[in-house]
């Protein structure tokens, strides 16, 4: 049997919360329980928002909760040749187009359209692109760019869906865990409700869904354990995955540690810090309690 290999994957974007300690511990404890490997990846390629004392306190929190990992590190921001491989890979497939409206266009675009009804969104809610950059011609898209003009690269769903349904197996992936309805077992990826997500920016040289499938692959990644919240975004994990051949790791989505009230934990409250526990005496002990898990070792 191939050794079982497990990954904790924080953004040196904030401070580590209880959420944090829950994901961190899980995929420990299961790479021990299962004799496999826990390896920690640093998620810092939106360098816009990351710094690095965070990573300096990622390291340190993990520490005292007692978790050991594998040296060296994965950091994102050095492995910046993957990501581009795969989008160059994506684009020679025909996948890829720029879009180069602001936010507030968008937003702008969005509002027209619900003039008209309803307007599809994510599944985290977020509105789907609503734009047709998708026809501009390459001469202007070239012309654009060279102009030094922001944009965002987007998967063409409708042609990725279009060749990822050409096989004769569903797109699916295993689910060890649980996602927000209860879905376990075999789950149908369903890629199509993220519309013309963005794969990069002009200063982000690739969006998570994309790193987080090329980086898991590169490292070797078998198991997933992760958030509910990043469930539905697995239809799309695998749809990339699909498209760029890589092989498919099983998920583990657990349940989310939220606040008083009911909300999810965020990187600035304080309540829930890992540093402000500790400062206010608790133990690493305490933390496993307050997270649900049982006691180290059992
Ligand atoms: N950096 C991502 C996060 O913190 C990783 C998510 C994942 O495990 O795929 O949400």
């Amino acid at each position: 049997m191939t050794t079982p290999i497990f990954r904790f994957a924080p953004s040196p974007n904030g401070y580590l919360h209880l959420g944090h300690a829950l994901s961190a511990l899980l995929n420990f404890d299961m790479a021990q329980q299962s004799g496999g490997r826990f390896l920690l990846r640093i998620d810092d390629i939106d360098q816009t928002r990351c710094r690095p004392a965070y990573e300096a306190a990622i390291y340190e929190d993990l520490a005292w909760l007692g978790l050991e990992w594998e040296e060296p590190v994965w950091r994102q921001s050095t492995h910046l040749d993957g990501y581009l491989a795969a989008l160059e890979r994506l684009d020679a497939m025909g996948f890829i187009y720029p879009s180069f409206e602001s936010r507030a266009e968008i937003a702008r675009l969005v509002a027209e359209r619900e003039r008209a009804g309803p307007w599809p969104r994510d599944p985290d809610g977020v509105p789907l692109y609503p734009g047709n950059a998708k026809g501009m011609p390459v001469t202007e898209q070239r012309r654009r760019r060279d102009a030094g003009d922001a944009f965002a690269l987007r998967l063409d769903m409708a042609a990725a869906m279009a060749l990822a349904s050409r096989r004769k197996e569903p797109l699916t992936w295993i689910e060890t865990g649980v996602g927000p309805n209860r879905e376990t077992g075999v789950i149908l990826a369903d890629p199509a409700a993220w519309g013309d997500v963005i794969l990069a920016r002009k200063d982000v040289p690739a969006s998570y869904h994309l790193s987080v499938v090329v980086d898991d692959a590169h490292q070797g990644v078998t198991r997933v354990v992760r958030g509910q919240d990043l469930f539905h975004a697995t239809g799309l994990h695998r749809l990339l995955q699909r498209l760029l051949g890589l092989p498919q790791p099983v998920y583990h989505h657990h349940r989310l540690i939220r606040d008083a009230d009911g909300r999810k934990l965020s990187k600035s409250s304080q309540a829930t810090g890992l540093r402000e526990l500790r400062a206010a005496g608790a133990t690493p002990a305490d933390i496993r309690r307050t997270v649900g898990l049982a006691p180290e070792g059992q």
